[in-house]
């Protein structure tokens, strides 16, 4: 049997929504939620996440606006810039968009946004709450993905997840989230010996790797749910995720396609954490 394929856009269309009447309760108190993003650079795909975020937030109704430094900023104009915002009541949330040029230290960037404006959840604050279980913002990609299960309503507990990444970004937070739903997580990365004997235990299988065709059909278990954060260009310039699809989908019960899957679910998450930072503060 064909699997289900999870529609990203689709619930990612659902949310927002929800997340424009919530909007539209704060605009009537006087308060419109206010993105900052700083993009450092011209790397061209943080341009292309970048804008995909400045459009989201207009059509949702939050105020956004992009600072763009030149690749040669140094550490401290960018600390003193984001100190500034940290202080400005009408700012809400503040991105820095990764990759930063080599000379500028990417954790001390990070660590001097606010946690109540670090809607991207990467703060140390964030990522410590997350781990012990207290109310944090989330990583968008881990908490996306968390949301599309549960729309799905397909279980967590007690089922065996398989993650290959183990990121800061996805693999650890993912772990996190995984564990506190109550499923059984074996991390998977570079220097994992056999990767399929793990993967193919598994109920829900998530890769993050960044190959295409990483993930074939002999690697998944007959049903499986199947996540494919993976995002990479082929050969032909065509965006696309770690999981041969065409062959997967044969086997596997539920799964991702990319473009479509997850991507849509990342920024569609830092939203939300916008507008609740917008209501918390
Ligand atoms: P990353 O930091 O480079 O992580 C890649 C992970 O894959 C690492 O844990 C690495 O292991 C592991 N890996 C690499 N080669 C492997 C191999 N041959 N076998 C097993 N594991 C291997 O990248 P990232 O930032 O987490 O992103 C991962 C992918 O997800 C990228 O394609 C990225 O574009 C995509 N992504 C997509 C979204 C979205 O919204 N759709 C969001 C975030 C990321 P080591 O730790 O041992 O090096």
């Amino acid at each position: 049997m064909t699997a289900k394929i999870i529609d990203g856009r689709e619930i990612a269309g659902k949310i927002k929504e929800e997340l424009e009447k919530r909007v539209g309760v704060l605009k009537e108190k006087g308060v419109t939620p206010k993105l900052v993003v700083i993009l450092v650079g011209n790397d061209p795909a943080s341009d292309v996440y970048v804008r995909s975020k400045m459009k989201r937030s207009k059509e949702i109704g939050i105020a956004s606006e992009l600072i763009r430094y030149p690749e040669d900023i140094t550490e401290n104009e960018l600390l003193e810039k984001i100190a500034g915002l940290n202080k400005n009541p009408e700012v809400h949330g503040i991105l820095v968009q990764l990759p930063l040029p080599n000379e500028i230290d990417e954790k001390k960037v990070i660590d001097s946004i606010d946690p109540k404006k670090d809607v991207d959840g990467f703060s140390p604050v964030n990522v410590g709450n997350l781990l012990i279980g207290e109310t944090a913002f989330e990583s968008c990609t881990p908490k996306g993905i968390m949301r599309m299960l549960d729309i799905e309503g397909i279980p967590v507990e007690g089922k065996e997840i398989v993650i290959i990444n183990r990121s800061n970004i996805v693999g650890k937070p993912l772990t996190a989230m995984m564990i506190k739903k109550s499923g059984t997580v074996t991390v998977c990365h570079s220097r994992t010996k056999d990767i399929p004997s793990h993967t193919r235990r598994a109920d829900i299988l998530v890769s993050a790797v960044g190959k295409p065709k990483f993930i074939t059909e002999h690697m998944v278990k007959e049903e499986a749910v199947v996540i494919d954060v993976g995002t990479t260009k082929d050969s032909k310039g065509k965006l696309c995720g770690d999981v041969d699809f065409e062959k997967v989908k044969e086997k596997a019960g539920y799964i991702t396609p990319v473009p479509g899957g997850v991507g849509p679910m990342t920024v569609i998450m830092l939203m939300e954490n916008t507008v609740t930072a917008a209501e918390n503060q």
